[in-house]
């Protein structure tokens, strides 16, 4: 089946609208869909509207930024309930402080010498509560600073480059309770990304599934072809559910368009087959 279950829309740092983003996975062959707007679900019900109108099934979805053991994981939840209070509280609070880290991250490009990135970032934010490096990166992209995004984050805004500042994001705890008490269900995004020792990766999996995460994201845009064997491998070891998502941003920027995914390995036990009664479909 071609499920997409990752990718940002203008409610986090993507650049198209949920309507937009709905017929995209519709045009390129989607067939279950979610937006997993960072540290938002303010997105949810445009998206659904947009996706049903098309006759494409869909799930709700959200990004959680967490930071364990001192680098940011992403944890992403599905088939939640969108209007669920303490869900809502909980990513309002995990947004928090976003503002206050763009302003340090000014000053320290400033350092640098690269001026005026701030209000740069600004023009291309769609939530003001979402200030995001990606709104930054395209900034200095637009500016001439860097020739593409990697270029960005190769240079800047990472650790121990200009423009990084260190943020404290939600527990890991915090951000599997809010998921699984809202009916959804939570997932380690790209765990490629996170570059843990085997004792780190080995920790953050035991964590979180005890505090009651099932799923991890095994074809991902952010993942080589070699890494989604890799963490097939950690699926079946731990027991989770495999999940599929292109982490489409933008036409100009994401290598992985929506939909355009191998297919997951038939060994694996797939996120939305333990989702079917949250799935939302067309009449
Ligand atoms: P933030 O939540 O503000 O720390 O921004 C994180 C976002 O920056 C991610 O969701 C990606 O969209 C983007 N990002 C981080 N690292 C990279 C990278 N190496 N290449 C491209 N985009 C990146
Ligand atoms: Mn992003
Ligand atoms: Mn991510
Ligand atoms: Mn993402």
């Amino acid at each position: 089946m071609n499920a997409d279950l990752h990718c940002h829309s203008t409610v986090s740092d993507g650049t198209l609208s949920p309507e937009a983003l709905a017929a995209r996975a519709k045009g390129n062959g989607v067939e279950l869909w979610a937006l997993t707007d960072h540290d938002e679900i303010r997105g949810q019900r445009r998206a659904r509207e947009a996706a049903l109108a098309l006759g494409l099934p869909y799930l709700t979805g959200t990004e959680i930024s967490v930071s364990f053991v001192g680098v940011t994981v992403h944890i992403v939840g599905l088939g939640f309930d969108a209007d669920d209070a303490a869900l809502a509280a909980g990513l309002q609070a995990a947004r928090g402080g976003r503002r206050e880290r763009a302003l340090e991250m000014d000053a320290s490009l400033a350092q640098a010498g690269i001026h005026g990135s701030f209000e740069g970032a600004l023009k291309y934010v769609g939530n003001p509560d979402l200030i995001s490096r990606t709104h930054f990166a395209r900034h200095l992209v637009e500016t001439g600073v860097c020739s593409d995004t990697a270029d960005v984050f190769r240079r800047y805004l990472t650790e121990g480059k200009p423009g990084f500042v260190p943020h404290r994001w939600a527990s890991l705890r915090d951000a599997v309770h809010w998921i699984t008490e809202a009916g959804g269900l939570a997932v380690i995004a790209h765990p490629a990304r996170y570059k843990f020792t085997a004792n780190e990766e080995h920790a953050l999996f035991t964590e979180f599934i005890g505090h009651g995460g099932r799923g991890v994201e095994v074809v991902t845009g952010s993942h080589s072809a070699a890494e989604a064997v890799r963490y097939g491998q950690t699926a079946l070891e731990y027991g989770l559910l495999a999940s599929r998502g292109s982490d489409f941003h933008s036409p100009g920027e994401s290598h992985t368009d929506l939909g355009a995914l191998p297919e997951l390995p038939g060994t694996l036990s797939p996120v939305w087959e333990a989702l079917e009664d949250r799935i939302v479909r067309p009449q």
